[in-house]
């Protein structure tokens, strides 16, 4: 999913990364705000010093995201256990979000992976209601009362919101892995859910509309944006099925950039500059060693991070980003692990490697370059599942 900035792990529970992006903070400030402006000033009366609601405010929504941290951790550890692998969790403005790897195998392992968020919502739901209700018997005192309150319906409502049968929602994937289930045909499935995710964002955009006309400005614009981000999602997903069911089979090979230019380790920046980048203009070069295998990559703009003084002294391994695992992709990998590769690192190309040389790179545009030839040239040759 496409969001703004990079993001950033918080810490990892169970061997997931908790991840934040930058936009989840706008999200934290509303739920404080709307708790301590709107929320406990009625329940506790309004006379009380403002840290006491500033405070609970802050508790409170610490609580709120540590139970969508647990909803959106029940996804990733069913997915895990049914073969998938997991990213992490991404907290951002509309919530949270479990990055998979890679789709899910079969309708059934895509079912409970869907259906156990919303029941792990509807359990911490339950457990605070009846924590609310020994507290009421005992009496505790109001702010705990409205806390525990505040918790209890808010799980229910994450477990309700997500249970709209709306795909990407936790609803709309349990009504895909059925119709999946049913037909054998995950296009089909797919192409259905993903029509009653996007009537039901445009549902939310009309509904937002008439909120803002009748003056109801926040809850508006955030229905709209919220039913804008299903919609998009909802047809970003659509893509990546048919994308998938072309790519599927194919190897790297067949649309890797082969025109490649290798730069030596030790040769000067000066060199690199005037010899490369400005007779071939690539944004990328392999770099390799003396035996010419590969050690690294070399951008274009690299040699902006050294005093142009300096760059006859200094040697362009020294610039470069050395080779990682997710940078280098063999020349008979499928298409569909080389989008993966491509969409999840945010890297924006692999080096094609064969016998530690490389010879060859693949861009995301070379991909979907690619992608829409094959469409046009090659319409689809099996029959669909
Ligand atoms: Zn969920």
């Amino acid at each position: 999913m496409p969001l703004i900035g990079r993001d950033r792990t918080l810490f990892k529970l169970f061997g997931v990364p908790i991840k934040a992006n930058v936009s989840w903070l706008f999200l934290v400030a509303l739920v404080v705000v709307t708790l301590a402006k709107g929320y406990f000033p009625p329940r506790l009366g309004p006379g009380l010093p403002w840290h006491v609601y500033w405070g609970l405010a802050v508790v409170g929504a610490m609580a709120l995201f540590a139970s969508l941290i647990v909803h959106e951790l029940s996804h990733s550890l069913v997915a895990r256990s049914t073969g998938m692998s997991v990213s992490g969790i991404t907290l951002f403005i509309f919530g949270g979000v479990s990055q998979l790897e890679d789709e899910p195998p079969t309708a059934a392992s895509e079912f409970f992976m869907a259906v156990v968020g919303p029941l792990s919502s509807v359990v911490l739901g339950s457990a605070f209601l009846v924590t609310w209700l020994v507290g009421a018997y005992l009496q505790w005192s109001a702010a705990a009362l409205a806390l525990l309150g505040c918790l209890s319906f808010m799980n229910f409502l994450l477990a309700a919101f997500n249970s709209l049968p709306a795909f990407p929602l936790d609803g709309g994937r349990v009504l895909r892995s059925i119709l999946w289930g049913v037909t054998a045909d995950l296009r089909l499935a797919t192409h259905v859910a993903v029509q009653i995710g996007s009537i039901f964002g445009l549902g939310l955009i009309m509904f937002g509309i008439f909120l803002l006309l009748h003056r109801v400005v926040i809850s508006g614009m955030w229905l709209m944006v919220v039913g804008f981000f299903l919609r998009q999602a909802a047809l970003g997903s659509l893509q990546m099925v048919i994308m998938r069911e072309h790519l599927e089979g194919e190897k790297v090979r067949r649309f890797m950039t082969t025109d490649l230019v290798t730069v030596a380790r030790d040769m000067s920046v000066q060199e690199f500059v005037d010899g490369y980048v400005f007779q071939h203009r690539f944004n990328y070069y392999p770099v390799v060693d003396e035996q010419g295998l590969l050690v690294g990559l070399v951008s274009a703009r690299a040699p902006r991070a050294v005093e142009q003084g300096r760059w006859p002294h200094t040697a362009v391994g020294s610039v470069m980003s050395p080779t990682e695992p997710s940078m280098i992709l063999d020349p008979d990998t499928d298409a569909v692990d080389a989008l993966s590769a491509l969409r999840l690192h945010d890297e924006r190309r692999v080096v094609i490697v064969q016998n530690g040389r490389p010879v060859g790179i693949v861009s995301l545009r070379d991909l979907l370059g690619f992608l829409a030839l094959k469409i046009d040239l090659e319409p689809r040759r099996r029959p669909v599942r």
